[in-house]
């Protein structure tokens, strides 16, 4: 926790969607933001019907409700830290920047959602432009991964290390100039066997490398990392421990999956 706040456990909120499944969205952010010592609120701003195979359906939450929650929560309680995932639409998208221009939540973790790993979409396409032009200035972080990456800043696939750095100075390039704003690029779509996060300030480049993990069970990987994230960024000094300390949690999570048997699909991730 910040200096200025004597409170020992950070209050975080994911907004995000709900996956009945358990290992993706809102469900895999309150187990992780639990175990990493936070106390965790959830705003519902979008329904999905899946399992570990398939997304069959999504039920999009009204906007005006979206708002009522959100309005709801921070009328009494003191939120330390912010985690935005699945949205859906665009006019979530609006609320969500809207309500959270207005709150300034210390601590905003963006997770660009934008594909489910089994292939299905999660935000419209035509929402894209909302969320680029009016909830990347408001984080302070930022964690797409690279197909996510490629969206925003409408560019062809990455390959290449070499590649992601680019890509970070450009991603960073699309948030607020003023204050301390970060890119976390995260390269599991790499080939090979070797994966590297990329974490940029507009200054330092800090890579993260990792070495994959053979598992299938990797649902809901991207959900856990931001939300862990986002439970350890107000208890920790800088966002470069707080990073590392989050990406040591997902391996963990993942080198354990296997002990779970949830579904014939890709699994969820063990907290
Ligand atoms: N469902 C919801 C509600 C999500 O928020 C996400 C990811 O962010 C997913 C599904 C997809 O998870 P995965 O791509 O790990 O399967």
């Amino acid at each position: 926790m910040s200096t200025d706040s004597p409170r020992a456990i950070p209050n975080t909120l994911t907004i995000a969607g709900m996956d009945p499944s358990g290992g993706a969205g809102i469900l895999a952010d309150v187990k992780a933001m639990s175990a990493l010592g936070a106390y965790a609120c959830a705003v519902v701003a979008a329904l999905t019907a899946q399992n570990t195979q398939a997304v069959t359906d999504i039920s999009p939450v009204n906007a005006q409700f979206v708002r009522a929650q959100i309005d709801t929560l921070f009328a009494d309680v003191e939120i330390h830290a912010v985690k935005i995932g699945m949205l859906g639409q665009t006019g979530v998208i609006e609320v969500v920047a809207d309500r959270l221009g207005h709150y300034k939540p210390p601590h905003l973790v963006l997770d660009p959602v934008m594909v489910a790993k089994s292939g299905d979409l999660l935000l419209e396409q035509k929402a894209v432009g909302a969320l680029r032009e009016q909830l990347l200035p408001l984080a302070t972080i930022i964690t797409p991964n690279l197909p996510e990456a490629g969206v925003l800043l409408e560019m062809r696939s990455v390959e290449t290390v070499r590649e992601m750095r680019r890509v970070a100075e450009r991603l960073r390039n699309l948030m607020t100039h003023g204050g301390h704003r970060w890119v976390l690029l995260k390269g599991g779509h790499l080939p090979g066997n070797d994966t590297i996060d990329v974490l940029h300030d507009g200054d330092k480049m800090i890579e993260l490398p990792g070495h994959r993990i053979p598992t299938r069970n990797t649902h809901g990987t991207g959900c856990t990392l931001s939300a862990a994230l986002t439970a350890l960024l107000p208890q920790m000094d800088s966002v470069i421990d707080a990073t590392r300390a989050a990406k040591e949690y997902l391996v963990a999570a993942i080198a354990s999956a296997d002990m779970l048997k949830v579904g014939q699909g890709h699994g969820p991730v063990h907290h």
